[in-house]
C-alpha cells in the first residue's frame, strides 16, 4: 500500500558529538564520536515514511549553500521531493549541534536559524488535492494555522497529523484542524499534567479526534476518538546506541499505520517498535525493512 505523504517543516543539518557525560560549563573535552548528517523532525519523518513505502513530498525553505548539500545527497537518497520546497537565495540552513551524554543518554542540543518560515502562501500553490496526508511540525503558528485552516476548508478529505514537542504561543489553536495529534511528554511537562491527564483536558476541547504523547523510555499513550485510553510499552533495542530521531520515527510509524486504517492501539504498538528498533541503530537507515514484527504479514 503506498500513500502520497507531503509534510510541512525543516530540514536541519545535525552536529552531533557523543561523550562519556556532559561538560560543565567552560570545560574542555573530547568527543567519543563525532558524526555530521541530515536532521529535522518533517524531513526525519518523511526519511521513514519513504522507506515504509510512501511517496513522500517536503514542504520546507531550501537554500543554496555549501552546508545544504548533505541535506539534498540525504533526500534524494530517500527520494524525498522537494519540488514544493519555497526557494530563497539568501539565508543557511538551520544547523542543530547535539551533544549526547553516555551516561544518561541525554541529547542537549543547541539550534541555530537563519532563513525565513515557509509561508502559507506557497502551501497553497501545491496541488493539495493529490495528496493522501499532510503532516505539520507544530511550529510557525499564525502561518501554520493559516496552512492547516485552508487545507481543511478546500480539502476536508485529506487527513492531517499535527506533531506538539514543545509549547508555543498559541499553538492550542492549531489542534481542532488535526485528525491525528501527535505529542510528545515535554509538552505534558509543561501543561503540568501527566500526559494522559493532558490528552483527557485536549480531548474535552477537540472531541472525535486520535491523540498520542510518547513517554520515551516508557512507550507512549493514547486516547483514541471514542475517548479510550491506551498504552503501549516500550520496546527496547539490545543496546541503546542513539536516541536522536525516536519522536520522528514514531510518528512516521503512526501516520503509516493510519493510512493502513489500523486501530490507534494497532498503532500505537507498532510506533513504539519502530521508535525502539530506532534507538538501536545510528541514524534512520533500515527503518522501513522489519521482518520481526510480521506487521506486512
Ligand atoms: P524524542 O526524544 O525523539 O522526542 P521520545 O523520547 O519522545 O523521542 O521517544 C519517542 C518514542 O521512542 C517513545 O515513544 C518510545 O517508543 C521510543 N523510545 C525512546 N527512548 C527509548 C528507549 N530508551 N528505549 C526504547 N524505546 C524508546
Amino acid at each position: 500500500f503506498m500513500a502520497t505523504v507531503l509534510a510541512v517543516g525543516i530540514a536541519t543539518v545535525d552536529v552531533i558529538n557523543v561523550v562519556a557525560s556532559y561538560p560543565g560549563e567552560d570545560d574542555e573535552v573530547r568527543a567519543l564520536s563525532h558524526s555530521v548528517r541530515r536532521g529535522g523532525n518533517a524531513t526525519n519523518t518523511l526519511v521513514v515514511l519513504s522507506q515504509l513505502g510512501h511517496v513522500c513530498e517536503w514542504a520546507g525553505v531550501w537554500v543554496d549553500e555549501p552546508d545544504a548539500d548533505i541535506v539534498r545527497a540525504d533526500l534524494d537518497r530517500y527520494d524525498i521531493g522537494t519540488r514544493y520546497c519555497k526557494r530563497v537565495k539568501q539565508g543557511k540552513i538551520p544547523v542543530s549541534y547535539i551533544t549526547c551524554s553516555r551516561a544518561t543518554a541525554s541529547r542537549t542540543i543547541v539550534h541555530h536559524r537563519d532563513l525565513p518560515e515557509y509561508d502559507a502562501g506557497s502551501f497553497l500553490n501545491i496541488p493539495l488535492e493529490t495528496l493522501d496526508w499532510v503532516h505539520f511540525e507544530g511550529r510557525n503558528v499564525a502561518e501554520t494555522l493559516h496552512m492547516m485552516q485552508q487545507l481543511r476548508r478546500r480539502f476536508p478529505g485529506v487527513p492531517v497529523s499535527l506533531e506538539v514537542e514543545k509549547p508555543r504561543e498559541g499553538i492550542e489553536a492549531l489542534f481542532p484542524y488535526a485528525n491525528l495529534l501527535l505529542f510528545a511528554q515535554a509538552f505534558a511537562d509543561h501543561c503540568g499534567a501527566s500526559p494522559e491527564v493532558m490528552l483527557r483536558k485536549i480531548s474535552n476541547r477537540v472531541p472525535h479526534t486520535d491523540m498520542v504523547c510518547t513517554l520515551s523510555e516508557r512507550g507512549a499513550v493514547g486516547l483514541n476518538r471514542g475517548g479510550e485510553l491506551l498504552f503501549s510499552n516500550a520496546y527496547p533495542p539490545p543496546e541503546l546506541v542513539d536516541t536522536v530521531g525516536a519522536g520522528d520515527t514514531f510518528n512516521a510509524a503512526m501516520i503509516d499505520a493510519a493510512l493502513r486504517g489500523d486501530s490507534l492501539a494497532a498503532a500505537l504498538e507498532s510506533a513504539c517498535r519502530l521508535a525502539g528498533a530506532k534507538c538501536g541503530q545510528v541514524g534512520l537507515d533500515g527503518l522501513g525493512r522489519r521482518t520481526e514484527t510480521g506487521r506486512d504479514g
